[in-house]
């Protein structure tokens, strides 16, 4: 049988016959065990319910150093969450809604209890404050791991703001997040990510002193509050000590599970001083430790906040310049080296931005990549291409082919080749007019994939170019694996073909393997006569570079066609200024 736990009560009562008679009557209780502590006076009872734990007072509202509802609201002051069960002579009903009302579980007119009565009313008051006390932990911790929630993390904070700013102490808060969670409970299931987060839970708690507050913010996210930090007590070993803990092998079910945390750590008062700033700052630098690799802990600095909210912004913008159309293309022609007529055009990409001005796309892609935004650009950026060339063609004016850059995430899309045949037959370019450039450093990866969508565009006529050639790694053995037909060579060679012997000897070698290849071959960045005429020595195919045209707007490039039809001779000076 369970033994019964004894319940402390509280009686306070003057009268020697009463204390006598509630004695009596709770000795014969028979399904609860009652301890009786007594107090004749206010004064005695208050520091009762401060030194002990008292589960329930039973107060009589007429004491010599108290009288009626004040005794109640003196007791609930101390102790707020202290059941009280009032004992009164007067038999008025209203006395007794007001007793309820300050506080008071319940109440009992003398002379009309009986013992049933009395260790009923005591035990009911019990339970309630109980079962007030559950419905307040289930508010206020997380169901899974038992750790405090957000809402119970944030009053604990602002408590610990508050009694810092006193003592002029500091406090750091760490956010933390544990790298890749999803794809384990997507692959093992949520039963088994839920262990995981238990398992993670209980080794913070062991990583941190017994009066820091660790709760869980979110589904795999946790915060720390460590009051009192300084040197002694510092928040970079706590950081370290958690990571590794964190890291150590987690055995769930017949699971051997390795994950790591990312951690970001923000200090009131230094980086702010209120709740939601030392949060907001601790969740910047965790953001920090996410980008820059995971498994990594940071401490906020002012600088992130700037590099945070330019993220923000930037996104924001980025998704406003879509709608608002503020992408332009700029053209830059390609002049065949013989005859020197253009022979096609690069479409390149820049945004009219409201107030920066005309941005260039090293500013912007590599943001749109990151964001994911950059499918739904480049989607546009071959469409406008596409249609810009058929209003050409339409108008009479020989633009050749046209070439359109490509980023890696583009290329590998799901249906990147249907997106593509649609606006081939939207647009009605002829395909053989159509040139997609790819840089190396998209070949490297997904190389089965990547041929695979390279011979479905190649099937549909379009031709490929690879782009900045020589500067990856293993330039010459791409051209073995892909079938190209345009090979770009880098700027950077020609940059310093007539001053460097290798870069000299190397373009040689990069135009004569084309050749070899019967691919077409076209030299970037020609911006000077004398790396025009080295490169028309080797026979090169094409020239594209500020010596003849920088990228112009489609208007000025239609201009620069109309003046075409008058022989160009090639060592002439660009006909754009
Ligand atoms: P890229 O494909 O290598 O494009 C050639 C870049 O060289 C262009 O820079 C062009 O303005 C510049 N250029 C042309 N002639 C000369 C010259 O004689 N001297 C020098 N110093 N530079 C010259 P831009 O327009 O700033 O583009 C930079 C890069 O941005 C491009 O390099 C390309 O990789 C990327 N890009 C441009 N448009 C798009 C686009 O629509 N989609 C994607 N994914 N990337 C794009
Ligand atoms: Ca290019
Ligand atoms: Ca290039």
């Amino acid at each position: 049988m369970q033994r019964k736990i004894a319940k402390n009560i509280l009686l306070v009562e003057d009268n020697p016959g009463d204390v006598r008679l509630v004695e009596i009557m709770l000795s014969h209780s028979e399904n609860t065990l009652f301890r009786l502590i007594c107090n004749t006076t206010m004064a005695d009872a208050i520091e009762t319910v401060t030194k002990e734990s008292i589960d329930v007072v039973l107060l009589e509202m007429s004491l010599p150093d108290g009288e009626g509802l004040e005794n109640i609201t003196r007791l609930k002051s101390r102790v707020p969450s202290l059941p009280i069960v009032v004992m009164t002579g007067c038999k008025d009903d209203n006395f007794a809604l007001t007793a309820l009302k300050a506080g008071a579980q319940d109440y009992l007119i003398k002379g009309q209890i009986d013992e049933a009565q009395l260790s009923r009313a005591l035990s009911y008051s019990i339970e309630r404050k109980n079962l007030q006390e559950q419905i307040t932990h289930m508010a206020n911790h997380d169901q899974l791991t038992g750790l405090a929630n957000r809402e119970l993390f944030r009053i604990r904070l602002e408590h610990a703001i508050s009694c810092a700013e006193r003592r002029n102490e500091s406090i750091a808060v760490l956010y933390l997040d544990l790298d890749h969670f999803k794809s384990i409970n997507d692959a093992l299931g949520h039963g088994v990510g839920d262990m995981l987060l238990k398992n993670v839970s209980k080794r913070l708690l062991d990583s941190v002193r017994e009066v820091d507050t660790v709760a869980r913010i979110g589904g795999d996210a946790f915060a720390i509050i460590l009051e009192g930090v300084n040197e002694t007590y510092n928040a970079s070993a706590i950081a370290e000590k958690i990571i590794e803990r964190v890291g150590e092998q987690f055995n769930i079910k017949e699971h051997v599970l390795h994950i790591g945390c990312s951690v970001g750590i923000a200090f009131y008062p230094h980086c702010g001083k209120d709740v939601d700033t030392v949060i907001n700052n601790a969740d910047v630098a965790l953001y920090k430790s996410k980008s820059n690799g995971r498994n990594q802990y940071h401490f906020y600095t002012n600088e992130m906040d700037w590099q945070a909210l330019n993220q923000v912004n930037t996104d924001t913008k980025l998704r406003k310049a879509i709608e608002e159309e503020e992408f332009v293309l700029h053209y830059q022609p390609q002049f065949d080296s013989n005859s020197g007529m253009i022979s096609g055009s690069e479409a390149l990409i820049r945004w009219q931005h409201p107030q920066k001005g005309l941005l260039p796309p090293a500013e912007f892609i590599p943001l749109l990549e990151k964001n994911g935004l950059i499918s739904e650009v480049g989607k546009w950026v071959l469409e406008s291409a596409c249609k810009q060339h058929v209003q050409w063609q339409n108008a009479g004016l020989n633009i050749g082919k046209v070439a359109v850059n490509l980023s890696g995430r583009e290329l590998i899309e799901q249906d990147f080749s249907h997106t593509v045949e649609t606006i081939l037959s939207d647009t009605g370019i002829n395909p053989s007019c159509l040139e997609l450039e790819l840089t190396e450093s998209l070949l490297i990866k997904n190389t089965e994939r990547t041929q695979y969508i390279l011979d479905n565009l190649k099937a549909m006529g379009i031709t490929i170019a690879i782009d900045d050639f020589g500067t990856g790694y293993n330039s010459f053995s791409y051209l073995k694996t892909f079938l190209f037909d345009t090979l770009k060579i880098d700027q950077s060679f020609i940059q310093h073909v007539t001053e460097k012997g290798s870069e000299a000897a190397i373009t040689t070698a990069m135009i004569s393997l084309a050749k070899e290849l019967e691919i077409n071959v076209v030299a970037e960045g020609v911006e000077t006569s004398e790396q025009l005429k080295f490169l028309q020595d080797k026979q090169i195919n094409e020239i594209q570079g500020f010596y003849f045209s920088p990228p112009v707007t489609a208007s000025d490039l239609t201009d620069i066609l109309y003046k075409q039809q008058l022989p160009l001779r090639l060592q002439q000076r660009a006909v754009m200024s």
